[in-house]
């Protein structure tokens, strides 16, 4: 197979980027390494796969990058391949295997064409956030590193600021980078709340992923970390009312419902979301210890809630 034309190599990065889309219900699920590798069977025009085993990845027959792949650090207090430039651009290393500078031309041609890629961030071992079309917006070459706009004009889907405001064009520059940063955290935090709650929500185990947000217990803006014994995966209407004080949880597990709400007549929500969920334990918590939420952080919030009421 010859190289593609620009036109057929775009088309062939969106039809990556809908099956990507599809398959992580618009960037609300991970995928494994496994979920990525079934691209190449699903889509009978696509005879590439979408990731390389790590680093930059340049098919043959396209003109540019299709994806970049970051991995893990050994750090357990930051566990992320972080580099965020002042202005919010991620930077991506070049490779410095010599065998393998055309993975960085791939980069520059990118950049060039203006082609999008995908950038595949590791958020647990072989498990990844997608996200994409992301556009290599330039160059650094003294550093040797490509500068990947994650929140860039291109079509709304797999970003970092999809349901987020304000957009990142709004925020002074300076600030940019602090805020890409914390928007890549939250997804990272969100993803592994997800996994340890297995996609449910905690209090009434809901299991749609589009539904369910990663709660923080202790709110990152009063020192809560973005650590799962942090976090309760709480879907849209149980968030709302837990970061409301509508409803709080003991740490003993015990969900408590606000006692102008348990007296109030109402329809199907109020009475199964709420009522019947009074005093009851949480139906969903995390099978591996380590993840379970902190008895200390729910007590600390639990106080929020009882003297909210
Ligand atoms: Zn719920």
């Amino acid at each position: 197979m010859g190289t593609l034309d620009l036109a057929q190599d775009l088309k062939f990065r969106q039809l990556a980027f809908d099956w990507l889309a599809t398959n992580s219900a618009n960037g609300s699920r991970s995928l494994t390494r496994q979920d990525i590798e079934a691209f190449q069977g699903n889509v009978p025009e696509a005879r590439h796969r979408l990731m390389n085993q790590e680093g930059i990845w340049k098919p043959a027959s396209l003109v540019a990058t299709l994806s970049v792949t970051s991995g893990l650090t050994n750090s357990r207090h930051n566990p992320y391949v972080d580099r965020v430039t002042e202005g919010g651009l991620v930077e991506y290393a070049f490779t410095e295997a010599p065998k393998k500078q055309y993975q960085n031309d791939g980069l520059r041609l990118a950049s060039t064409h203006g082609l999008p890629i995908i950038y595949f961030r590791a958020v647990r071992k072989s498990v990844f956030d997608a996200y994409f079309p992301v556009s290599v917006v330039g160059i650094d070459e003294d550093r040797r590193v490509a500068l990947l706009d994650l929140a860039g004009p291109l079509e709304p889907y797999g970003r970092i600021d999809v349901d987020v405001a304000p957009r990142l064009g709004e925020i002074e520059v300076k600030y940019r980078g602090q805020v890409v940063k914390r928007r890549l955290h939250q997804r990272d935090f969100r993803s592994n709340v997800m996994f340890a709650y297995t996609s449910r929500c905690s209090v009434c185990s809901l299991g749609h992923a589009q539904l369910l947000d990663a709660a923080h217990i202790l709110a990152d803006s009063r020192g809560g970390l973005p650590e799962i014994s942090n976090g309760l995966a709480l879907c849209k209407i149980h968030h709302a009312a837990y970061d409301s004080n509508i409803m709080g949880v003991d740490s003993d597990h015990r969900v408590h419902v606000r006692e102008d709400i348990l007296q109030e007549a109402g329809g199907p929500v109020l009475e199964h979301g709420f009522q019947k969920r009074h005093r009851e334990l949480l139906r969903v918590i995390p099978s591996n210890k380590e993840f379970s939420p902190n008895r200390e952080y729910l007590a600390a919030r639990f106080e929020e809630f009882r003297s909210a009421t």
